[in-house]
């Protein structure tokens, strides 16, 4: 992409309703724009952003041997009634008729009528294991919508379901969720902690939320430094192989890692001191084990093997996936703008000018373009007829990781120059060569 052609409203001043970071930034680097309170337009780079850490989670999730679908953003309230939780909801759930009087809802979820595709499909444990997700809107009327994307109203999340035909076999499914999510994060370039939940009315103790430290995260956190240390890594994993992925789950469980709402004093005081630790987190994904809680009310039975007609076992498995653009740039960013980790970039490089209309200049940057287009990156060009300092500025608040810097002087030594946006670090090169690393750091992304 040209930067000349491209659409990237940047903002020079900071806006003053942004109270942390990611909001600043995300409204700087022209992401996003509130249309209303908790409801974003996705500018062009933010949706790019916002495709490529859908693409992640779609990967891990077929990975996993989860099958996606789509489900409509608005659903009958009749479905709702069948679970009971039409009127528990409350006030988050935002209510619509139609014009033949219908009631309707904006779905904050999707457990009803994922369950009622099932009854309406599946009645053989021979159809077992199954897991459907998508990746979709959802609306929640929040009392306080604020943070930009991180406390929306209108989200995009990907939740997924989970029907087994027993208790063992869905903790089997919702472990694969808990190593699949680890890989997700880990690809984006995160560290989140699995931290043991409450489970609140869905009941039982099957229920992690992972979390991103960062100081302005919502929850407060109780943890063993220890946990940030733990990676999973490229390890292969086989997700029908029930002890590897229980023992990978045991791995990053086993440490005390807490939110508020299930810490417990005495377990935290057994760490030693030097490793307790108390800090914010930013919830990016949870998963639920929940048993019979919505096959038993609406019916989603099959017949297991002696042929008696028993209710599925469910699971519900939810990614913040808009939250997550905002819980990156927390974790990763400096006081001129953004760093994006290589796996979740807008663009792969940028390409900085520093003399446009200079023949020798021109020709070397729209080389350096085509190489890399050649090589199925997607680079971005700053092509416009601006100062150098204001080409830097837009390129470090965009956060791209890495950045070619091409000028009549260098070209005549034959160089350009490559910088790493996290180090700041800048080395000289011949352009064919700057071409080259930038296409072996993502050949393994
Ligand atoms: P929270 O406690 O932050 O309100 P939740 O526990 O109600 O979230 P879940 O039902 O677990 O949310 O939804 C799955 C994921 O969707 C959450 O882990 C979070 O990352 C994301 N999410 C939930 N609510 C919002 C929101 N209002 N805006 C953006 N993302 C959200
Ligand atoms: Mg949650």
């Amino acid at each position: 992409m040209r930067l000349s052609r491209y659409f990237l409203p940047v903002l020079k001043e900071n806006p003053a309703e942004a109270q942390i970071v990611s909001h600043r930034y995300m409204l700087r680097a022209g992401m996003i724009k509130q249309q209303q309170a908790g409801i974003y337009s996705w500018l062009p780079l933010g949706f790019k952003v916002l495709r490529r850490i859908e693409e992640i989670v779609h990967q891990e999730q077929q990975r996993a041997g989860h099958i996606p679908l789509l489900m409509p953003t608005l659903q009958g309230a009749d479905l709702w009634r069948e679970s009971g939780r039409y009127d528990d909801y409350g006030q988050e759930m935002l209510r619509i008729t139609d014009r033949q009087g219908r009631e309707m809802l904006y779905g904050p979820t999707n457990e009803e009528m994922i369950t009622d595709i099932f009854r309406s499909h599946v009645g053989s444990y021979k159809d077992l294991p199954l897991t459907l997700y998508h990746i979709q809107w959802k609306f929640r009327d929040e009392m306080r919508p604020r943070f930009g994307v991180m406390r929306g109203r209108e989200f995009l999340m990907k939740d997924g379901y989970n029907f087994d035909i027993d208790k063992d076999a869905a903790l089997h499914a919702y472990n694969r969720h808990m190593v699949s999510y680890l890989r997700t994060y880990e690809r984006m370039g995160l560290t989140a902690i699995p931290m043991r939940a409450d489970s609140g009315p869905i009941g039982g103790d099957d229920t992690h939320e992972f979390l991103v430290l960062a100081s302005t995260g919502e929850s407060e956190v109780f943890y063993d430094s220890a946990v940030t240390d733990l990676r999973l890594g490229d390890r292969a994993i086989d997700y029908d192989d029930r002890d590897q992925v229980a023992s990978v789950c045991r791995e990053f469980t086993t440490l005390y890692a807490r939110t508020d709402e299930t810490h417990k004093e005495d377990l935290f005081n057994q760490i030693p001191e030097e490793r307790r630790k108390v800090g914010r987190g930013i919830e990016v994904g949870q998963i639920f084990y929940f048993g019979t809680k919505y096959s038993e009310p609406m019916k989603a039975t099959v017949q297991g093997p002696d042929g008696a007609i028993v209710p599925v076992h469910m699971g519900s498995h939810g990614i913040g996936v808009s939250r997550l653009l905002g819980a990156i740039i927390e974790a990763s960013h400096d006081d001129k703008g953004i760093i994006w980790p290589e796996g979740v970039t807008p663009f792969h490089c940028g390409i900085v000018n520093l003399k446009q209309g200079d023949a020798e200049a021109d020709a070397a940057c729209e080389a350096i373009y085509a190489s890399l287009t050649a090589l199925g990156l997607d680079p971005l060009y700053d092509d416009r007829d601006e100062r150098a300092g204001g080409k830097f500025a837009t390129m470090d608040l965009i956060g791209l990781p890495w950045r070619i810097t091409v000028g009549p002087r260098g070209l005549k030594n034959g160089v350009v120059e490559l910088t790493s946006r996290r180090t700041g670090v800048s080395e000289e090169m011949p352009p064919e060569e700057a071409v080259q690393r930038i296409a072996k750091i993502y050949a393994g992304i």
